[in-house]
């Protein structure tokens, strides 16, 4: 059996190595490195992919967040909300902004962002929400939208984790996740469902006149050349990055469903275990499982990491501390016990191995190194 790995990236690069090197050295022999038709072709074959006008390929995730707060005009002591239990960038973009983050707590089946909360959350400052489709699953944005258009709020959506999840309204309508909202941000980074070699992200709206204002932003500001109209930012994807984004773009719903069954795998041999509970599904949407989390119920999650440890699976806390427990967030608005949802879900919560090469000889050594130690003695 294969060494488990987290995520597994070198085992599929070899499903596709051909592909790749010959499309990362016809960039090399082109030298269009930036902004080459590869970037132009990404752009274009993610806006079908995605059913949105406007993709605006940029360097990273952090900064697709960044330049969409910035595309909103949003202005210091703006306040946006969003969620607690996510990852640090979605938080980080606003502070670095001096925008205020107002933070609020999550489903505890779903582990999204919560709406009754957000609805709480909203003041007279408030001026966006972002809400993060946390492990590959789209947050309530049925509900979140109504909200949005009852205060006149605008939507970023953090799809960082979840490319490729779709989500279907109440008409029977579905959109793709990050296609629903004012805009929607998303990230490369290698290990996320659609990774590149290096880093990446990419801005998503139906806005033209959005789409304009960010387009300018990714490159400084400039509305031609030497001319800059507004303050900007340098965010650029690599066209090397883009080349091997097209070749992985078109896998991309095949990689859902490994991910999927990977987890129906997990799901089956966990069923109705007293010690887990099991990803939840969001109504609505579909999962594409950036991770696979569960939470531990009255059981020792370090003595299972530890017991893991020593048969060779690795396992990962996403995320051992929230938003608002983090040195450089913490706030008195938010002492401790103020999210109690999230605060016990840091306790909880741990993540199984989950790629797309996960074989079931690896999937049946995991489930039952994890029994095992559940159900001894
Ligand atoms: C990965 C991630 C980001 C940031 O993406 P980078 O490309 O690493 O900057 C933002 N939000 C969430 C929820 C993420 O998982």
């Amino acid at each position: 059996m294969k060494d488990i790995r987290m995520v597994d990236l070198v085992t599929q690069y070899e499903g596709m190595q051909e592909e790749i090197d010959n499309a990362v050295l016809n960039v090399i022999r082109s030298s269009a490195y930036i902004n080459g038709p590869e970037v132009k072709s990404f752009q274009s074959e993610l806006e079908d992919y995605l059913r949105v006008k406007h993709v605006i390929p940029c360097a990273n995730g952090t900064d697709a967040l960044q330049v969409a707060m910035m595309g909103l005009g949003l202005k210091p002591g703006d306040e946006v909300i969003t969620a607690t239990f996510t990852y640090v960038a979605t938080a980080e973009v606003i502070a670095l902004l001096q925008l205020t983050p107002v933070l609020v707590d999550v489903d505890p089946d779903t582990f999204l962002i919560d709406l009754e909360a957000v609805e709480a959350a909203i003041t007279a400052k408030t001026k966006a929400i972002v809400p993060v489709h946390l492990f590959g699953q789209v947050a309530n944005m049925e509900g979140l939208m109504e909200i949005a258009k009852k205060h006149n709020l605008k939507v970023v959506e953090d799809t960082a984790q979840a490319i490729g999840a779709e989500y279907s309204f109440s008409n029977g309508e579905k959109a793709m996740a990050g296609t629903i909202g004012e805009i929607g941000c998303t990230s490369f980074f290698p290990s996320k469902n659609l990774g590149c070699m290096g880093d990446g992200g990419a801005i998503f709206t139906n806005d033209d006149d959005l789409a304009a204002k960010m387009r300018m932003i990714v490159n400084h500001g400039q509305s031609k050349r030497y001319y800059h109209d507004s303050i900007g930012v340098n965010s650029r994807l690599d066209s090397i990055q883009a080349a091997i984004l097209r070749i992985k773009l078109r896998r991309l719903d095949d990689y859902g469903k490994a991910r999927q069954a990977a987890a129906a795998y997990y799901d089956n041999a966990f069923a109705n275990h007293p010690n887990l509970q099991t990803p939840v599904r969001a109504d609505k949407s579909t999962h594409v499982f950036h991770q696979y989390t569960l939470r531990l119920l009255n059981a020792d999650r370090a003595g299972l990491q530890a017991h893991l440890e020593e048969k060779g699976i690795p396992s990962m806390i996403y995320y051992p501390v929230a938003l608002h427990m983090q040195t450089a967030y913490a706030d008195d608005r938010y002492p401790s016990g103020h999210f109690p949802i999230t605060e016990t879900l840091v306790d909880e919560v741990f993540s199984l191995p989950m790629h797309t090469e996960l074989t079931n000889e690896q999937l049946e050594y995991i489930t039952s190194s994890v029994l095992e130690y559940l159900n001894q003695d």
